[in-house]
C-alpha cells in the first residue's frame, strides 16, 4: 500500500506576522489597497512553497484570508448586510463589515467551534438570495498555478458549516437555497481543470438531528450532480463525525476526512460500520491544535488499523494547522521542552516521515517523548481538595447587600473590564525592557506612571469601580503563564485570534504552582491612588487552560485545578491586603465546552469547580466579579449562574443583545453588567444607542443588580476614543439614575 499526504488550514499570518503588519499599515493609511493585495499574494505563494518544500503531495489553496474565511464566503455569496451596501469599494466594504464604521456597527464576531479563532457571523435572513459573485478559490488556484506551476487543492468551508456559523434555524430551507452557489463554484473549478477540492464541514461533528443529516445529504446531491471529474473531499474535525454510517455511505463525495486526534471515536465508528470502498479516507493523524510531537509508533499502529478497512488513505492533519504557530525553529524554550514540540512546519515534516515509513518501509526516527515535571506538593494539595466544600459561606443576596454597603456604589454602577489602551509607547518600553535596554526598575516605574494616568482619567470620567489598566500584561494569559511555574512561553509562537490579532499560547508542560505574587503590586499601587474601589483582575483557570496548550499526560480537569489553586493564593492575598473587588475573567468558559452534548456536563462540573476553588474561600464582604465575551451564552446561562459570582460583565452589543433572550427564560438575579458597546471598533458609541441596550435589559433584570460597562477590555483601542466612549457611557448611567429617582 502507498499513501499520499495533504494538509489544510496552514497558518495565514506568515512566519513574521506579515499579515498583521500589512493590515495595520493599510488601516492606518500607510499602504494602499494594491500594496496590501501584493503582500497577501506574497504570503499565499510563500506558504504554498513551504508546504511543497516539506514534501507534502497535495498542496492546499484558498487558505488565505485578509480577515476571516467565513466573511470571505459571505462576500463571495453576496451576503452583505444592508447597512454596508452603500460602500462601493470592495475592500473598504470588506473591512467595514469586519470592523464597523462610524455609521454602521460591525457584524457580530464569535468563536469558531471550541477554538480561540473568531469569525464574522454571516447575516442571513429568510429572504437572503445567495449569488456567486466571485470565485475566490479559483483565483487562488490560478495564482499558484501561474506563479509556481503548481496544481493545488482549493479548500473552502462547506454549506452546512457556513449556515451553522450564520446561526440559521431552518437548515433544510437554507441548504436548499445555498446549494446552487456551491454547485456553480465547484463547476467553475472543474472547468478550470481543478482536480480535487476540499470542503470543510466541522459542523458535522455536532449532535445533529436526523432531518438535518438528510438535508445535508440532499444538499450535497445537488451540489455534486453536475460534476464529472473533480474529486470532492469532505473534511470533518475537532471531534468525531456524527451519524457516521449514514453520512459516510450516503454522502455523494469522493473522500471523507476524520480527526483521529480529538475524535478518537471515529475509529470505533469505522471498526463498527466499515468504510465504503469507493471513497478515500483522509486520516487526520497529526494534530492541528496541540503542539506535542506525534508519537510515530502509536500513529503507525493507528494507520495500520485503518488499512484493515480501506487501502485508500491520504494522511493529513487532524484539524486546521492555524491553531499552531508556524515553526519551533528559533524558539528559545529550554531544550528539554523544545524537543517535545511540533508546530505547523514540523507537522509537515512528520507527515512526510510517516508517509516514507509506510511507503518505503523505512523506520521513523527514534523518539523519547516522556515528560515528567511534577511537584509532589501540588499533587498533595490537589488530592486534598474537597469538591463538596467549595461554595461561599453566605448566599448571594446576603453577601451582595453587605458588599454594596461597604463599596457605597450608586445605582447602575459603571466600570470597565480591565485593560486600557496599550499605546505604541508602552509597547516600545516593554520591548526595550525585554531586550535589556532598560532596567526592571525603569520598566516598573513606567508601568506605575501609566497606572497613575489611568486612575486619574477614570476619576475624571466619573467611573465608579476602577481598574489599574493591565499595562503590565502583554496578554491576559501569557502574563500569568510567565509568572506561574509549569508554563513555557514562546518568542514567536503567534496564532491568529481574529483579523490582525494574534496571541502566543503558552505551553503547559508540568505541574502548575505560584512561587511569587502575580498582580499584587500593580493592584495595590492603583488602590493607593484613589478612594474608589479598584478591582483586582486575574484571568481564570479555565481561560488560562483553554488559551494555553495543555499537557496531555494528565486530565484537563487536573490542570485546571492546579491553576485554580495557584490563583486562589493570589486572591486570598489581595483580600488580606484590603482589595474589595476581585474579578476572575473567564472569557473562554464557553469555548472550552465540548462539542458533543454527552461530554458537556462533565466539563462544566470541573470548570465551575475550578472557578469556585479560586473564589469560594473569600469573605462574604469581598465582591467577586467575572467577565465573559464573544461566545454563545444563551444555552449555558445556568452554568454561568452556578459559578456564583456576585457580578458578571458579559458581552452583548456585538451580538445585538442576544443574551437578553436567555433572561426571558432564566431569571438571572445576581449582579450583571451587559456590555453596552463594542470595543472592537474605533467608533464612539452614542448615548442613545447604549441607553437603548440598558433600557431593554432592565425589563428583564432587576435594576438594583444592573451594572454598566463596555463589552470587553479596551487594550486595542486608542485613548481618545476610549475617553469619549466612556464619557458617553457614564452619561447613560446618570440618565438612568435620574429616571429611577423620578419614578
Ligand atoms: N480583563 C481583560 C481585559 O480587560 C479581559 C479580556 C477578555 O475578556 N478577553 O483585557
Ligand atoms: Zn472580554
Amino acid at each position: 500500500m502507498t499513501v499520499k499526504t495533504t494538509v489544510f488550514g496552514y497558518p495565514k499570518i506568515g512566519p513574521q506576522r506579515q499579515l498583521k503588519k500589512a493590515l495595520e499599515s493599510y488601516w492606518s493609511g500607510k499602504i494602499s489597497q494594491k500594496e496590501l493585495a501584493q503582500e497577501a499574494e506574497k504570503l499565499i505563494i510563500n506558504n504554498a512553497k513551504t508546504i511543497v518544500q516539506h514534501g507534502i503531495d497535495i498542496v492546499p489553496s484558498n487558505e488565505f484570508s485578509l480577515y476571516d474565511f467565513i466573511l470571505d464566503l459571505s462576500i463571495m455569496f453576496n451576503v452583505i448586510p444592508e447597512r454596508f451596501q452603500n460602500i462601493s469599494n470592495p475592500m473598504e466594504r470588506y473591512f467595514a463589515i469586519a470592523r464597523g464604521t462610524a455609521d454602521a456597527p460591525a457584524s457580530e464576531m464569535t468563536k469558531w467551534f471550541n477554538t480561540n479563532y473568531h469569525y464574522i457571523v454571516p447575516e442571513i435572513e429568510k429572504t437572503t438570495g445567495f449569488e456567486l459573485k466571485e470565485n475566490k478559490p479559483l483565483k487562488e488556484y490560478e495564482l499558484l498555478k501561474n506563479s509556481l506551476n503548481l496544481k493545488t487543492k482549493p479548500v473552502l468551508t462547506g454549506p452546512f458549516t457556513y449556515l451553522y456559523c450564520a446561526k440559521v434555524k431552518d437548515y433544510a430551507y437554507f441548504l436548499d437555497r445555498i446549494a446552487s452557489v456551491y454547485m456553480r463554484l465547484l463547476k467553475e473549478l472543474e472547468e478550470s481543470d481543478v482536480e480535487e477540492v476540499q470542503i470543510d464541514e466541522p459542523a458535522m461533528v455536532l449532535d445533529l438531528e436526523n432531518n438535518t443529516v438528510q438535508a445535508i445529504i440532499d444538499c450535497y446531491r445537488k451540489i455534486t450532480a453536475g460534476l464529472s471529474k473533480i474529486k470532492v473531499y469532505i473534511q470533518t474535525y475537532y471531534e468525531s463525525l456524527s451519524h457516521y454510517e449514514k453520512i459516510v455511505y450516503e454522502l455523494p463525495v469522493n473522500g471523507i476526512g476524520f480527526d483521529f486526534v480529538d475524535g478518537r471515536e471515529n475509529l470505533d465508528s469505522i471498526s463498527k460500520f466499515g468504510f465504503p470502498n469507493d471513497k478515500i479516507l483522509i486520516a487526520g493523524v497529526v494534530s492541528g491544535r496541540d503542539p506535542w510531537k506525534t508519537d510515530f509508533t502509536e500513529t503507525l499502529k493507528l494507520i495500520e488499523t485503518l488499512t484493515k478497512f480501506t487501502k485508500n488513505i491520504i494522511l493529513s492533519n487532524s484539524c486546521p494547522l492555524m491553531h499552531l504557530p508556524v515553526t519551533v525553529k528559533n524558539e528559545s524554550i529550554p531544550e528539554e521542552i523544545l524537543r517535545l514540540l511540533s508546530f505547523a512546519n514540523e507537522r509537515l515534516e512528520e507527515l512526510t516521515l510517516l508517509k516514507t515509513a509506510i511507503n518505503e518501509g523505512k523506520e521513523p526516527p527514534e523518539q523519547n517523548l516522556s515528560i515528567k515535571f511534577t511537584n509532589p506538593e501540588v499533587r498533595k494539595k490537589i488530592s486534598q481538595i474537597d469538591e463538596n466544600a467549595l461554595d461561599r459561606k453566605q448566599d448571594f443576596s446576603e453577601r451582595y447587600e453587605k458588599q454594596m454597603e461597604i463599596l457605597r456604589l450608586p445605582l447602575f454602577p459603571t466600570t470597565t473590564i480591565g485593560s486600557f489602551p496599550q499605546t505604541a509607547e508602552l509597547r516600545k518600553v516593554r520591548a526595550d525592557f525585554k531586550a535589556g535596554k532598560i532596567s526592571l526598575e525603569q520598566y516598573e516605574e513606567f508601568i506605575n506612571q501609566e497606572i497613575k494616568k489611568a486612575i486619574e482619567i477614570q476619576e475624571q470620567i466619573g467611573l465608579d469601580v476602577l481598574v489599574h489598566g493591565e499595562f503590565e500584561r502583554t496578554d491576559m494569559v501569557e502574563f500569568f503563564a510567565e509568572r506561574l511555574q509549569g508554563f513555557a512561553v514562546t518568542k514567536n509562537g503567534w496564532v491568529q485570534s481574529y483579523g490582525s490579532r494574534c496571541v502566543r499560547p503558552p505551553i503547559i508542560y508540568g505541574d502548575v504552582w505560584r512561587e511569587n505574587p502575580l498582580i499584587f503590586k500593580e493592584t495595590l499601587y492603583a488602590q493607593s491612588l484613589t478612594e474608589k474601589p479598584v478591582k483586582g483582575i486575574l484571568t481564570g483557570p479555565v481561560t488560562i487552560l483553554q488559551w494555553s496548550y495543555p499537557r496531555k499526560d494528565i486530565s484537563k480537569k487536573e490542570v485546571a485545578y492546579q491553576i485554580a489553586l495557584a490563583l486562589k493564593e493570589e486572591v486570598m492575598e489581595l483580600e488580606r491586603a484590603g482589595i474589595k473587588i476581585i474579578q476572575i475573567d473567564e472569557p473562554a468558559l464557553r469555548e472550552g465546552m465540548p462539542l458533543k452534548k454527552a461530554k458537556v456536563d462533565e466539563y462544566f462540573d470541573w470548570a465551575i469547580k475550578s472557578f469556585k476553588i479560586v473564589t469560594g474561600a473569600v469573605k462574604p464582604e469581598t465582591q467577586i466579579h467575572t467577565h465573559m465575551c464573544y461566545s454563545e451564552f444563551n444555552d449555558i446561562i445556568e452554568k454561568i449562574y452556578a459559578m456564583d459570582a456576585d457580578v458578571i460583565s458579559i458581552e452583548a452589543s456585538r451580538s445585538k443583545g442576544e443574551i437578553l433572550k436567555a433572561f426571558e427564560k432564566f431569571k438571572y438575579d445576581r449582579g450583571i453588567g451587559i456590555g453596552v458597546y463594542d470595543i472592537h471598533s474605533p467608533r464612539v458609541p452614542t448615548v442613545e444607542e447604549m441607553l437603548e441596550i440598558v433600557k431593554r435589559s432592565i425589563k428583564l433584570i432587576d435594576k438594583r443588580l444592573f451594572w454598566i460597562n463596555p463589552d470587553c477590555g479596551l487594550k486595542t483601542r486608542g485613548w481618545q476614543e476610549t475617553i469619549s466612549s466612556l464619557k458617553n457611557m457614564v452619561k447613560v448611567a446618570e440618565i438612568m439614575r435620574k429616571e429611577a429617582k423620578d419614578v
